[in-house]
């Protein structure tokens, strides 16, 4: 499970043959729209699900929030708050940070909740990165995908949303495989520059991973994963005139000087 979740927050995790499908998935507006029957959970229900399941992470994690994690949680919300003004359900969202340095990425729980671990932060230097891996997160579930996948569960294995006794945290940490990560990474440019972040973070988010993994195996090749991601980033900033938007904010972590 660990793996799953590494991949995606890190923002890593895309294969190649996804990169076709998900530029597909995304031009289409010029499809007929897909008919979904109705989801198992209301709004409110799935709310209420996330936060249940966001305690039982804190509880099964051992997270005691301390001054200075509640500071970085508070900034981490702040971004969220931002991005959250031009998605399209009107959910709480909400940071629940781990500082857990070893863990470098973050996953998506039911209704807005989001949780982000402190090892990622290790790999930006701008706010912008922040926002990017925040809006990546936000939609798996603004895309519906965190829905689909209670979904399944109430379908497959008979799953009532509303006794969370009858879930568990992991079971939203898992990638969503290739197509749906990089839709992620997608959606989430929009957002994060509607909000006026630069759509670079993701490709600088993806070039540090890169970066330090040549410190420690300096023959090996970036992961093509990696790359692949950097080049379709780089398709979507042309795509969408967004060139000059390379303005970038200093990251500002409270307590680390900034
Ligand atoms: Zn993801």
């Amino acid at each position: 499970m660990q793996r799953s979740l590494v991949l995606c927050g890190s923002l890593i995790g895309i294969a190649i043959a996804a990169l076709a499908l998900g530029t597909q998935a995304d031009a289409g507006t010029r499809r007929p729209p897909v008919v979904r029957p109705p989801l198992s959970a209301t709004d409110s229900q799935e709310i209420a699900l996330g936060a249940a399941l966001a305690k039982q992470f804190d509880s099964t994690r051992g997270i005691q929030p301390t001054p200075e994690s509640d500071r970085i949680q508070a900034y981490l919300q702040g971004i969220a708050d931002s991005l959250g003004r031009y998605t399209k359900r009107k959910l709480p969202w909400t940071i629940h940070f781990d500082p857990h340095p070893g863990i470098k990425s973050g996953f998506a729980l039911p209704g807005g909740h989001i949780v982000i671990w402190g090892g990622i932060l290790s790999y930006m230097g701008t706010e912008d990165q922040a926002a990017a891996v925040i809006a990546h997160e936000i939609e798996h579930i603004d895309n519906g995908q965190v829905s689909r996948r209670i979904d399944s569960l109430v379908t497959n294995e008979h799953r009532d949303v509303t006794n969370a006794s009858q879930w568990r945290w992991g079971e939203f940490g898992a990638s969503y495989g290739p197509v749906l990560e990089y839709r992620c990474d997608s959606l989430g440019a929009e957002i994060a520059v509607k909000a006026g972040y630069s759509p670079y973070a993701y490709k600088t988010m993806m070039e540090a991973f890169i970066a330090l993994g040549k410190v420690y195996a300096p023959n090996a090749p970036p992961a093509k994963e990696l790359t692949d991601r950097i080049d379709q980033i780089q398709r979507e900033i042309a795509e969408e005139h967004w060139d000059s938007r390379i303005k970038t904010r200093r990251l500002r972590l409270p307590g680390s000087g900034g």
